[in-house]
């Protein structure tokens, strides 16, 4: 077997290309190979399929392949245009690459492989490639799966922004419940978030008018683009979101005692995480400042009410329970605890259709958290568009057909 017979199979070449010659360059590290055809070979249309079409003028092109051990691999060709009788001049796709990329199938297929499990910018540094250039592929991969994602299905979503590229800057994920999958990254935390959101869905053999459910925050953005954007939707307001509203004022409260009682020092963390997230001498300290006169411990005692709040078992008895809650938390004289009450109040019905969809945020939460590990290991993003298909790549459950 000569030499150019084993790349060819390693290769998967088919007729009428096969290596013509190879060129092994030990000191630059380097393998490079000649693919050609023979003369009078006749070639299928890449447009209609229509085989025999004969072929002329040729274009000299190379593409970047797998590494053979540690010497980069590369193929050239040089790859002619056919005349089809329907189509007309059209240049002849190689069963190695894709039209307009500069590397083989397999070679996009590892580097994919990669950066799934790395940040861009360490995948280019392993193959010696430019960020650039890989961020091509990921993106022709990525946008090629969105485009063949099937949300027919879709009618439980539950959408929440997250932090972009700076602190103010911010896209909205909208996640699919049933998935669960990332089915959209809006531009932006505002209502039109929820219209762009609604049109994609449309685009993808959905319909704004099956989705029956959505879990969000109290933003007035995300209701407000709901109402407009998602008729059928009912809301139910996520009770991590509604619980850390109480939070908020007990801290408020205990910042503002703490002027005036010094024993509120280091005791934030206290007040606001659970009881079983403390330490035993943690716990006793708590113990011991709640049987002292503060507001800040009798605002605590509202916060874990409402907590309880949760454990009712249906939305008529939870109804009661909140109805008493409201009057006790009202008639508190806590400013910050009578604001967070009044802002429950007014979001009622979304805080009790829990009881009836149980559905909540914690999904997005966690995907938050991915998106935002990987970047932090990325340093951050060039764009918002890099960004949006790393989220895809992270939490779409995309179909990326990788050559294999
Ligand atoms: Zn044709």
């Amino acid at each position: 077997m000569r030499d150019t017979d084993l790349l060819q199979l390693a290769l998967g070449l088919t007729p009428p290309w096969q290596i013509v010659a190879s060129r092994f360059d030990v000191a630059a590290r380097r393998l490079d190979m000649d693919v050609a055809f023979p003369k009078g070979a006749r070639f299928a249309c890449p447009a209609c399929g229509a085989s025999d079409c004969p072929a002329y003028g040729t274009t000299e092109m190379t593409w970047r392949h797998l590494n053979f051990f540690q010497h980069e691999a590369y193929l050239h060709a040089r790859v002619p245009r056919v005349t089809c009788k329907t189509c007309g001049v059209k240049r002849v796709a190689v069963p190695w690459a894709r039209e307009g990329s500069g590397f083989t199938l397999l070679f996009e297929a590892l580097v994919m492989a990669m950066m799934a499990v790395m940040p861009v910018a360490a995948a280019a540094r392993l193959v010696r490639e430019h960020g650039t250039r890989l961020w091509r592929i990921l993106h022709h991969y990525v946008e090629d799966a969105r485009r063949r994602a099937d949300h027919a299905a879709v009618t439980r979503v539950a959408f929440d922004e997250t932090a972009a590229r700076r602190g103010h800057d911010y896209v909205s994920l909208f996640v699919d419940l049933d998935g669960p999958r990332v089915l959209f990254v809006a531009d932006g935390k505002d209502a039109a978030t929820v219209e762009a959101f609604a049109a994609d869905l449309a685009g993808h053999g959905g319909a704004a008018e099956n989705v029956s459910e959505v879990c969000i925050d109290m933003s007035p953005a995300f209701i407000k683009g709901t109402a407009a954007h998602l008729p059928k939707a009912g809301i139910t307001f996520d009770k991590f979101h509604a619980v850390k509203i109480i939070n908020d004022a007990v801290d408020q409260v205990r910042r503002t005692e703490l002027k005036t009682r010094p024993e509120l020092k280091k005791s934030r963390y206290l007040w606001l995480k659970n009881k079983d997230n403390l330490s035993a001498s943690q716990r006793d300290v708590l113990g011991g400042l709640s049987g002292l006169n503060l507001k800040t411990a009798r605002a605590y005692q509202i916060r874990l009410a409402f907590q309880d709040f949760y454990a009712e078992p249906s939305r008529e008895a939870a109804e009661v329970f909140l109805k008493k809650w409201y009057f006790w938390a009202t008639h508190s004289r806590l400013a910050p605890v009578v604001d967070a009450a009044r802002t429950i109040k007014r979001h009622w019905d979304g805080v009790l259709r829990w009881f009836d969809s149980k559905i909540a945020n914690g999904l997005i939460e966690g995907i938050n958290s991915l998106v935002q590990a990987a970047k932090a290991k990325a340093r951050g993003y060039r764009s918002t568009r890099n960004l949006k298909a790393v989220i895809y790549m992270i939490a779409g459950k995309l179909d990326l057909r990788l050559p294999t």
